[in-house]
């Protein structure tokens, strides 16, 4: 049994930081030493889930030990952690869907029954304690399934890998992974945020001749162009108090049919459906940013032949698309350090949270020191 500190959500919307128990690996599992945690919004969200739970669900480290099962990593080696994490037997994952898994449901963290949470080697006052998304990166250690860890090659900054496990796979993934965007294609992305940054960023990656960025801030505009955008369109109400019309303008630029995509990344249930309105008759609209509301939507706006998808986890097989992400960071075709803005420590986890929820960074990191 190890002690280490770590950031515990109450389930009532609070948290604290507190020393935790990890035991160490069983056969299928790792035990890592996490050295960066980057935050988003799910974190906040995971205060209220009902339970207590160790926070964090995006993180790299260093592994310490391994069960007697577990060969692609070893002590020492710096790896990435992922939070959609296949067993490789079910029926998902055998047809290839590993982010389906029937038996690892991190859209179901929820439920206390989510399979492989390993809850017992966890332990807080005691009682064992669940993980964020089974892998509660907020922690100075963490003790996860063998499927969770990818290697990380020398270059990559902890503070950059942990931020791939979730915005970057996801908003790259969806491009690359989910819509298979073409070189010469055209694409359009609502909202320039770290997901919606991700998905220019896999566009520009496939060699998409058209990227149209839309947000209702000109600053994330700006960051948009520097991300690889080709065109940058301001959302915005005009002065007699009428939406701009994004569909004609998306549609000008795409010699008048609509994209060929279009991505969805605003987490504004309003505008779930409204990729539909921006693609071509037979295009592609994905709606990246987990709207749980009910929303009303035209029929028509299916019209003709268009698809609707909800990616999850940008469609990641972790093996496959890490070591492509970090490979493509490495010879400087994609972007992010530019994506962590400011780093924390643990004990500034609360600032960290306000500073999010104020819009204040790209995406803010909590750094732990070496062990
Ligand atoms: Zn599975
Ligand atoms: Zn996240």
């Amino acid at each position: 049994m190890a002690v280490t500190r770590a950031a515990i959500a109450d389930g009532a919307g609070a948290f604290v930081i507190d020393d935790i128990d990890v035991s160490p690996p069983r056969d299928d599992e790792v035990l890592v030493e996490i050295r960066a945690a980057g935050i988003c919004h799910t974190d906040h969200a995971s205060l209220w889930w009902t339970r207590p739970l160790v926070m964090g669900h995006e993180g790299a480290g260093v592994v310490r030990e391994i069960g007697s099962g577990v060969s692609h990593v070893l002590p020492g080696d710096a790896v990435v952690l992922n939070w959609c994490i296949p067993c490789g037997e079910c029926f998902q994952c055998r047809r290839g869907e590993t982010v389906l898994c029937e038996r690892s449901r991190p859209a179901h963290v929820m439920e206390r029954s989510s399979g492989h949470a390993h809850a017992e080697g966890t332990r807080w006052r005691g009682r064992p304690i669940d993980r964020s998304f089974n892998i509660g990166t907020l922690s100075g250690l963490t003790l996860v399934r063998k499927e969770a860890v990818t290697r990380i090659p020398d270059g990559v900054p902890f503070p950059v890998a942990a931020i791939t496990g979730c915005g970057v796979i996801t908003g790259v993934g969806s491009a690359l992974n989910v819509a298979h965007v073409q070189p010469g294609e055209s694409v359009a992305v609502l909202g320039c945020g770290g997901v919606g940054l991700n998905v220019i960023q896999g566009a520009r990656l496939a060699g998409t001749s058209t990227i149209i960025a839309i947000d209702s801030n000109p600053a994330a505009l700006a960051r948009a162009r520097q991300f690889g955008a080709t065109h940058a369109v301001l959302a915005a109400r005009l002065d007699n108090g009428e939406e701009l019309d994004m569909t004609a303008t998306v549609r000008a630029l795409t010699s008048g049919r609509g994209a060929d995509y279009a991505f969805e990344a605003t987490s504004v249930p309003g505008l779930a459906f409204k990729p539909l309105q921006l693609v071509r008759d037979g295009g592609m609209a994905l709606q990246l940013s987990g709207i749980n509301d009910m929303v009303q939507v035209p029929m028509p706006w299916f019209m003709w032949n268009k698809r609707y998808v909800t990616p999850l986890y940008g469609g990641c097989v972790p093996a496959r698309d890490f070591p492509r992400i970090f490979g493509h960071y490495l010879d400087g075709t994609l972007q992010l350090d530019a994506l962590v803005t400011r780093t924390y420590r643990l004990e500034q986890l609360g600032e960290a949270l306000d500073d999010m929820l104020e819009g204040r960074n790209a995406k803010g990191v909590i750094v732990m020191p070496d062990a």
